[in-house]
């Protein structure tokens, strides 16, 4: 088998097709791409507060009405279950901190699915256009995985509460 031959003949078939292939290639980075400005910042660490507590979780689940924020049909509907859990929009595990603004309120299923996921724009401006319509009036539908200067604040004053160990 003559593998120079056989590269050369793969090359020349794929030429007619380079358009379409880069044009799918095209389609999926766009896909995938992150909404510019709203994820953690680059190479921060993990927060070192992995759970939704000291009000952070009754925040994210009220503000919800305590119904799930998850999305069907792709984008567009809102999905009809009880929110179960508060779940980090940029995953914690992926330098999402434990914030209000990175919090969203899931049904199981709907966290069980999201996993790790990194969250691309059509994602984060999906949940924020649900969230129009059903956020009090005046709350913030934004998401934000970085930590605003009342973020760090209210983290203190919950930290400084506790007995130290
Ligand atoms: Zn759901």
């Amino acid at each position: 088998m003559q593998w120079d031959k056989l590269l050369a003949n793969l090359l020349t078939g794929l030429i007619p097709v380079l358009p379409q292939l880069i044009l799918i290639a095209t389609v999926i980075v766009v896909i995938q791409s992150p909404l510019p400005g709203r994820g953690p910042r680059l190479f921060h660490g993990r927060d070192g507060w992995r759970l939704f507590k000291n009000g952070q979780r009754d925040l994210v689940m009220s503000r919800a009405g305590h119904r799930c924020e998850g999305a069907v049909f792709l984008v567009w509907g809102r999905c009809e279950k009880t929110a179960r859990e508060a779940d980090h929009v940029y995953p914690y595990a992926r330098g999402g901190p434990t914030i209000p603004s990175n919090g969203q309120a899931l049904c199981r299923g709907h966290n069980r699915h999201k996993g790790a996921m990194r969250p691309p724009w059509w994602y984060v401006l999906s949940l924020e256009r649900r969230r129009r319509s059903y956020f009090p009036p005046g709350a913030d539908v934004r998401i934000f995985a970085t930590m605003s200067e009342s973020d760090i604040q209210s983290r203190a004053a919950a930290l400084g509460k506790k007995s130290p160990r």
